[in-house]
């Protein structure tokens, strides 16, 4: 089995469901006793949130990319950035070690494909919602046209994002406005809802909506798992 390497702590509640799927998805494919072999660099998210909202990203890459060579170091084959903002500077860190990095995008956009889905609405931060590095992968790469949100609700869903799923807690009012934001994409064409954030599925889970959602951190492990037990070929 691969050794699977985690860049994680962004935030912590959604690195803890990564740690739950991918040794979830190890025991269902292996059977047995078998569990994850897991390299985990878990970084303290004020830092990280702190120069996000400074708009300095560089210095975020810098963090990112030495935890990366730590993550390489302790015998990873591969790497998992367990967020999605951050692939804002999955280039930096790609371009600092030699295993591959596995975007999470990537994980999403080829389950897409294979259920024929060709029009998303897309759920994250500010961030990954408004800047060109998210959505243009869906759409340069694999063809997926992507909705957002109006201004007023792309705002709400960060605030929820930051103020209460990173720190934990789960809000049944914000539940019900993320539904009707997810009902207004979905009027705007969207034939699914990509949440891209990893914790917003803690928040909204398929039985709330009447769309298909596509849970990234479900996504990302899921293909993880393919990579580590070899039932997905990889160069790592
Ligand atoms: N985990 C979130 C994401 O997937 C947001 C936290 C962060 O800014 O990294 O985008």
């Amino acid at each position: 089995m691969k050794m699977i390497g985690m860049l994680g702590g962004m935030s912590w509640e959604s690195t803890s469901t990564y740690y739950r799927a991918i040794n979830e998805g190890i025991r269902k494919t292996l059977g047995g006793l078998h569990s994850a072999r897991i390299v985990l660099y878990s970084v303290d998210f004020e830092e990280i949130e702190k120069l996000q909202h400074a708009g300095d990203w560089d210095s975020t890459a810098v963090i990112l990319t030495q935890a990366a060579q730590a993550v390489e170091a302790g015998g990873a084959d591969f790497l998992l950035i367990c967020t999605n903002t951050m692939h804002k500077v999955a280039p930096q860190v790609e371009a600092g070690i030699k295993i591959p990095l596995i975007h999470i995008a990537d994980a999403t956009a080829e389950q897409l494909l294979i259920d024929g889905v060709k029009k998303v609405g897309l759920l994250g931060t500010r961030f990954t919602m408004e800047q060109e590095f998210y959505r243009e992968r869906l759409t340069q790469r694999f063809g997926i046209e992507v909705v957002i949100p109006e201004q007023s609700e792309r705002e709400l869903v960060h605030r929820v994002i930051y103020d209460e799923l990173c720190l934990g807690k789960i809000e049944t009012k914000s539940r019900s406005q993320y539904m009707s934001i997810i009902a207004n994409m979905a009027n705007a064409g969207a034939q699914a809802i990509v949440l891209g954030c990893t914790e917003i599925a803690l928040l909204v889970e398929q039985q709330h909506a009447d769309i298909p959602l596509y849970d990234t951190t479900q996504l990302h492990c899921e293909k993880a798992v393919r990579l580590a037990t070899a039932l997905e070929p990889s160069h790592c």
